[in-house]
């Protein structure tokens, strides 16, 4: 559902992503690691277009993003993304924050969002913070109205940039649950993640970027369990 092919990306003369071939099929979970620098936030953004590839092709759900008669709108609704921090807007409540895509967009009318919006925040357990501002939640409370928020627009592929990182330790868990429910619902993600065991424990594959290239890629237990390549290994041992 996701190809990317050749991949390259420079911000003026300093070229980050140096010739990506990534494949991600219908139902995969992929996690993109390594250090800080090595790409993984602007492969992330190049697959929604926030970021415009220098050379390469993305086709993803069917939509070559090269392609300059693709409407670019149009694929991002496919595409729910979720960022370190959370971007909900503080002058509506939670529900409204939820309901406002699918209204704008035209997909849903309102009644229709509000109650997609109410069983979206069940299942991620905020059932009973619809009428909330964002600024009486917790930090994992808001990256899950973040995450309901990018569900409502019922996305193929949703794309998570560190959504952990900038949470207090004892509220990761519970975003990490969420995303752990997404999984096994069989939605096909892409996740930049510093929380390795999270990483090995739920995802199909994982991918060792280094300096704007793939180094090494394989199922958790092969790359966490026995890296080949010496930067693999030595950016695991910091880690781990
Ligand atoms: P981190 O783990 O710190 O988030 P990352 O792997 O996500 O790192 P990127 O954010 O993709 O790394 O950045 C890759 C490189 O591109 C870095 O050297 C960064 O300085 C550079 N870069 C990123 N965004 C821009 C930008 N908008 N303009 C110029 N350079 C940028
Ligand atoms: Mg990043």
């Amino acid at each position: 559902v996701i190809e990317v092919t050749g991949l390259r990306k420079a911000y003026g003369s300093n070229e980050v992503i140096k010739g990506i071939d990534l494949e991600v099929r219908s139902g995969e979970v992929v996690s993109l690691i390594g250090p800080s620098g090595s790409g993984k936030s602007t492969i992330l953004r190049c697959l929604n277009q926030l970021e415009t590839a220098t050379s390469g092709k993305i086709v993803v759900d069917g939509f070559d993003l090269t392609d300059k008669k693709v409407d670019i709108n149009e694929v991002r609704r496919h595409i729910g993304m979720v960022f370190q921090h959370f971007n909900l807007f503080p002058n509506m409540s939670v529900i409204e924050n939820i309901m406002l895509a699918p209204v704008e967009t035209g997909k849903k009318s309102k009644a229709d969002a509000r109650t997609q919006a109410q069983a979206l925040l069940e299942r991620v357990g905020l059932a009973d913070k619809a009428d909330a501002r964002p600024s009486q939640l917790s930090g994992g409370q808001k990256q899950r109205v973040a995450i309901a928020r990018a569900l409502a627009m019922e996305p193929k592929i949703m794309l998570f940039d560190e959504a952990t990182s900038a949470l207090d330790p004892e509220m990761v868990g519970e975003v990490l649950e969420v995303i752990r429910e997404l999984a096994k619902s069989g939605m096909t993600m892409v996740l930049v993640t510093h929380e390795m065991g999270f990483a090995r424990e739920v995802c199909d594959r994982v991918v060792f970027l280094s300096d704007g290239v793939i180094c090494e890629q394989g199922a958790p237990a092969e790359v966490f369990g026995n890296p080949q390549q010496p930067r693999t290994k030595e950016f695991l041992s910091k880690v781990l």
